[in-house]
């Protein structure tokens, strides 16, 4: 009993304690205090792992009483870096947890670039930008199997295959065109077009918000529309009226005594003297070989071939008026010969400057081409 005493005296001053040796296979890889201290080391180890990682990693070490000092003894983290040095089956490593089950892991910590990479691809620049992987995805540093070890190409490759949903919140400007408004007035002749408000684009600042899956656009949603520029409505004056016939232009029509060069209803006005372009005549459409009349007697000028009137003939009438007849089909006038009011002079076609079967009739006073409309019961 004495002596009993006496050896504990002496273990508790020189420091000496018990322990327990830990081995694996036949070796010992640490001395712990207890099978707690080590098991809690061990928990260490395996947490970073999912449950099938952890049961292929696992060793179940054996334990021998020993006798040994206090400094001797391993602390936790000492017993953690034992148990990786001595399982060929576990590293240190990034690991990718994706839905709580071990994807992989990889040397260092690159692989954060990665999936960051991954995560940015589908932002759109000057938006704001959230996104995130459509699995659970995890990156954590810790132990791992080294079967899952995987270099960072393939790495890459499998991040890259990760499904993300992006929603970015866009803010862009849209022009909007402006409108068009016609005014009519029949204070005006027809072919009168004067533009009296200039049109001015409009301008809306849009934000959307749009989802994206892998980059494809699922939905767009607008959050907000706001006028930045009202557009201005183009006011166009149109004109509707007749156009204006002077005293003077009356008494000539009526002293001309002038018939239609064209059977009535046998053709469409296509084109009024002016109508905004300058236009010289009047334009009566009809089809190709329609007879043309001579609206007065008198004697046959010019009948023959121009580049611009095409087949045309020129009357020359009393008191200073001539009538011009052109892009007939044919002529059935010579120069020099006089008709009577109502002879058929040429038959009606698309030669020359035009563009479709029409007589271009022309009334010329004095050398001056007039409005062809009044003499002939037009406007
Ligand atoms: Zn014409």
């Amino acid at each position: 009993m004495l002596a009993i005493s006496a050896v504990s005296l002496t273990i508790a001053a020189s420091g000496v304690t018990f322990g327990y040796t830990v081995r694996y296979s036949n070796e010992v890889i640490a001395v712990v205090s207890s099978e707690a201290q080590y098991d809690k080391a061990d928990a260490i180890v395996l947490s970073s792992m999912d449950k099938e990682s952890a049961s292929k990693a696992a060793i179940s070490p054996k334990f021998g009483i020993t006798l040994t000092v206090k400094n001797r003894l391993n602390t936790t983290e000492e017993i953690v870096d034992a148990i990786v040095d001595n399982n060929d089956e576990i590293v240190a490593a990034t690991g990718i947890i994706v839905n709580d089950k071990v994807a992989f892991c990889v040397e260092g910590e690159k692989v954060n670039e990665l999936i960051d990479a991954r995560l940015k691809a589908y932002f759109v620049e000057g938006a704001d930008n959230k996104s995130e992987f459509a699995d659970n995805v995890k990156v954590e540093r810790g132990y791992f199997l080294k079967s899952d070890m995987v270099d960072l190409e393939t790495a890459k490759a499998y991040i890259d295959d990760l499904s993300v949903k992006t929603v970015s919140v866009v803010t862009s400007q849209v022009e909007i065109p402006y409108e068009t408004k016609n005014i009519k007035t029949s204070e005006k002749p027809r072919g009168y077009s004067l533009i009296t408000t200039k049109g001015e684009n409009g301008i809306t600042e849009k934000t959307e918000e749009i989802v994206k899956i892998n980059g494809e656009v699922s939905s767009t949603t607008e959050l907000s529309s706001k006028v930045i520029k009202e557009q201005v409505t183009r006011v166009v004056t149109v004109g509707t009226g007749v156009n204006y016939v002077s005293a003077t232009t009356k008494a000539n029509v009526a002293s001309a005594g002038f018939i239609c060069p064209i059977s009535a209803g046998k053709y469409k006005v296509s084109a009024y003297y002016g109508d905004g372009r300058n236009h010289k005549g009047i334009d009566l459409a009809a089809n190709r070989g329609t007879p043309i009349f001579a609206v007065q007697a008198g004697k046959v000028t010019y009948a023959g071939w121009d580049s611009d009137y095409g087949y045309n003939v020129v009357i020359e009438h009393l008191n200073g008026l001539k009538t011009r007849y052109a892009h007939a089909n044919a002529l059935c006038v010579s120069k020099g010969a006089t008709v009577a009011q109502g002879d058929m002079i040429a038959t009606v076609g698309s030669t020359g400057w035009s563009t479709g079967n029409h007589l271009h009739f022309e009334v010329i006073v004095n050398g001056v081409r007039v409005n062809p409309g009044p003499y002939i019961g037009l406007r």
